[in-house]
């Protein structure tokens, strides 16, 4: 089996793609978290070197400087967020496929690097208002902050047909199986690795 595939999952903030790919952590032991550097400050719960790397603008800067980075993006203003090499060598070298929770230019780019040895995935909330509700119900965004993300949502809407397919995420058990399903195909492919 051909363990170096790279599972990629993206949406506007609050579409459901934490939750969908924690659950696939969960019944999935072929696929590994990538865990991103990223610049805001970690939410309660949140682990530094689990849910994110975090580190002070200073630090993400001389990390692109030295070219560290896959991909990274300005996602918020003065918040980044980028995926390191070194966490896909790391978990390639474990042999595990790797699972991305990325913004949707990141996961474009991610996606236009490994072509066919990666699979994007568009989350969708079935509505705005919805989407909405479910970023307040969550309860983890100040009012600037739950701005930011709201004025991102259109424009991030825009790049659902750059991806190779999308899940709408609106009743969770569904979305939950369906994520299951098209992973399983996907990783059951034989393609070539670069
Ligand atoms: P994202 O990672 O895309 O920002 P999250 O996975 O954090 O989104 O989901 C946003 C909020 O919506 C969370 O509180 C989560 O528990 C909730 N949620 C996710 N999917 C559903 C769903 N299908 N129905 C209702 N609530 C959901
Ligand atoms: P949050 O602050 O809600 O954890 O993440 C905000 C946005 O940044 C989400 O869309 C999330 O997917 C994205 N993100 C997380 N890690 C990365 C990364 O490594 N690269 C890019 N481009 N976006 C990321």
């Amino acid at each position: 089996m051909n363990n170096k595939k790279l599972v990629i999952f993206t949406a506007p903030s609050g579409a459901g793609k934490t939750t969908i790919v924690r659950h696939l952590l969960k019944v999935r032991n072929d696929i590994s978290f990538s865990i991103s550097a990223c610049t805001r400050t970690p939410r309660y719960g949140e682990v530094n070197g689990m849910d994110y790397y975090f580190m002070s603008v200073d630090e993400f800067k001389k990390k692109v400087a030295a070219d560290k980075f896959v991909e990274y993006e300005q996602v918020y203003e003065n918040q980044y967020y980028g995926t390191l090499k070194s966490e896909i060598d790391r978990l390639w070298a474990e042999g595990k496929n790797v699972l991305f929770d990325v913004d949707v230019k990141g996961a474009f780019s991610v996606k236009q690097k490994y072509g066919d040895n990666a699979l994007s995935v568009f989350v969708k909330p079935p509505s705005f208002a919805i989407l909405k509700q479910r970023l307040t119900n969550r309860k983890t965004e100040d009012e600037a902050s739950m701005k930011k993300r709201i004025n991102r949502v259109k424009e991030e809407m825009t790049y659902e047909r750059n991806f190779d397919v999308t899940i709408i995420n609106d009743d969770l058990e569904i979305a939950l199986k369906e994520a299951e399903n098209i992973v399983d195909n996907f990783l059951s492919l034989k393609t070539n690795m670069v």
